[in-house]
């Protein structure tokens, strides 16, 4: 929800920002921090082409959108979690100037907290590859002879464990028997 007049003053007040473009990774990443750091409860939904929007649940917001326009809709979800009145105006002193913080706090940490992102997607994707990596070597060695054998010689064993148990259990039952037999026939 923008006012046309609003807005112009404020693409000026915050030329800057409203230039710098922002890959929906980087948007994300932002999002997410700014998030945590306010503690609001909108989760964000990006679209094609359009402004901005914030509702009580959702901040949405055009891709590769600019991080001025970003802080415009955090700012209102910063202005609901303070408790803005449906009768209060959206576009106020008071939205500028939590604009002005946010933009302040994103200015200096965004590029730290893309960098540490973009480490975190970097090494999740290492252990993905390894993973496969490991799980195509395991693929490729159950076709060998040597896994077949591996496999037979398991069984093997596992049956001749089984064998073992029925003997020990045979040899009890015949003693049992033996002692049963006598008292049935004492001589
Ligand atoms: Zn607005």
């Amino acid at each position: 929800m923008i006012k046309i007049k609003y807005y112009d003053n404020e693409k000026k007040i915050f030329k800057d920002e409203y230039v710098l473009k922002l890959s929906d990774f980087e948007t994300g990443v932002v999002f997410q921090k700014l998030k945590s750091h306010y503690k609001f409860q909108q989760f964000l939904k990006f679209r094609n082409g359009g402004g901005g929007r914030c509702r009580t649940w959702e901040i949405i917001i055009p891709h590769g959108t600019s991080l001025g326009l970003l802080a415009h809709e955090i700012a209102h979800a910063v202005q609901i979690k303070k408790g803005k009145q449906p009768n209060q105006k959206w576009h106020t002193k008071k939205h500028t100037s939590i604009m002005k913080r946010i933009l302040k706090i994103a200015n200096n940490k965004k590029d730290e907290w893309i960098s540490n992102a973009e480490i975190q997607v970097d090494k999740k994707h290492g252990v993905i590859m390894r993973q496969e990596q490991k799980q195509r070597e395991f693929e490729q060695y159950k076709k060998t002879p040597q896994f077949k054998l591996e496999n037979i010689s398991k069984s093997i064993k596992r049956w001749e464990s089984k064998k073992k148990r029925a003997e020990n259990v045979l040899r009890k039952l015949n003693r049992r028997k033996k002692i049963w037999e006598k008292k049935v026939r004492p001589n």
